[in-house]
């Protein structure tokens, strides 16, 4: 291997540019040229290819969102696009990838791979639903933002003693939602994983809770489940207690990466690096059972996704 090609592909995440940073200056420190490639798979289509030094990266630690720009790129789905794409890495003498996004994206490298370009994987989403490692690059960033903004809903809805349906990110995948409900004390928390659609029982729980002496009453909600807005009017007309919906929306994709998500991008990143520098393709890069590995993409791709049972539980249970 000569020369490394890094792209970030899919939804955004904090933490993405200290990978970048990881990629190129691992890559450097091996004798490796780096070329970055803008808005994921569309830009290498594109051919939006710039060289990328050590200084490249300079300042970006810290950084949110991605000095590389994401895109979703359709043409790239189609067996078409992904020859073109491995075509365009040849010409420019890329001949290992590091892919840095979702499940999705980790499909298009597992392509990518097929046609003879040696291409790595890192696990790069707020959503933490890559099923092969326990952790994802944006996740710790997310729900802190995300806790914090619930926090200062909290108080206002105490104050005024209202119900506040509260959406988080998380279309398929509730961790998210079951974090900050246990972080943020919440009394009802719905994930796509198990949410039974019964509005009865929310509507009982916060009738109780009122009975109960509870001043606030905090239900989150992830976005897969269902229109907030909606659901708090139907709630507040059923209840006659005062129910808001606030929508956070794209502010938990953004801001300044936490300690934890700065320091697992630094080593994925590294780690990609050294796979390919050892010749490895077709791998994601995972923190599993406390440990850094990977995993060949396929038998990654296969691999489910479980809530943590235990978790909900907890969530449940610490709401009375
Ligand atoms: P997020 O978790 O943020 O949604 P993601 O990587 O899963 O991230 P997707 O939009 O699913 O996001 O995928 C990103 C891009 O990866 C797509 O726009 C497409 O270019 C490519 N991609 C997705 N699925 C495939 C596939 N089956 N074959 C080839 N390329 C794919």
């Amino acid at each position: 291997i000569k020369t490394i090609g890094v792209l970030t592909s899919g939804g955004d995440a904090p933490g993405m540019n200290a990978a970048i940073r990881a990629v190129v200056r691992r890559a450097v420190s091996l004798g490796l040229k780096v070329k970055g490639i803008r808005k994921g798979y569309n830009g290498l289509l594109n051919e939006e290819i710039i060289d990328m030094t050590a200084r490249d990266v300079s300042d970006t630690i810290s950084r949110g969102g991605t000095i590389l720009y994401t895109a979703r790129c359709a043409e790239f789905r189609e067996e078409e696009g992904q020859r073109l794409g491995a075509e365009v890495c040849r010409k420019h003498g890329i001949d290992g990838m590091v892919v840095i996004g979702g499940d999705g994206s980790f499909a298009g490298a597992q392509k990518l791979a097929g046609l003879g370009i040696n291409t790595i994987g890192v696990p790069g989403t707020i959503d933490l639903d890559i099923a092969c490692t326990d952790y994802t690059i944006g996740f710790d960033t997310a729900v802190n933002t995300a806790m914090d903004a619930i926090d200062k809903v909290r108080d206002t809805a105490s104050s005024h003693e209202r119900c506040s349906i509260i959406e988080v990110m998380g279309r398929n995948a509730g961790y998210i939602a079951l974090w900050c409900g246990i972080a943020n004390g919440a009394e009802d928390v719905l994930l796509p994983e198990n949410y039974d659609y019964d509005e009865q029982k929310l509507i009982n729980n916060l009738i109780n809770n009122r009975k109960r002496g509870k001043k606030h009453h905090i239900i989150i909600n992830a976005e897969g489940i269902g229109h907030s807005v909606s659901m708090a009017r139907r709630i507040e007309a059923a209840t006659g207690v005062e129910t808001r919906a606030t929508i956070l929306g794209h502010m938990q994709r953004g801001g300044s990466p936490t300690c934890r998500d700065r320091v697992y991008a630094s080593i994925m990143g590294s780690y990609a690096v050294d796979l390919l520098a050892a010749g490895k393709t077709n791998r994601v890069v995972a923190y599993k059972g406390g440990k850094y590995t990977d995993f060949d993409i396929d038998e990654a791709l296969a691999m489910q996704k479980h809530l943590d049972e235990y978790e909900y539980k907890v969530s449940k249970a610490l709401s009375v």
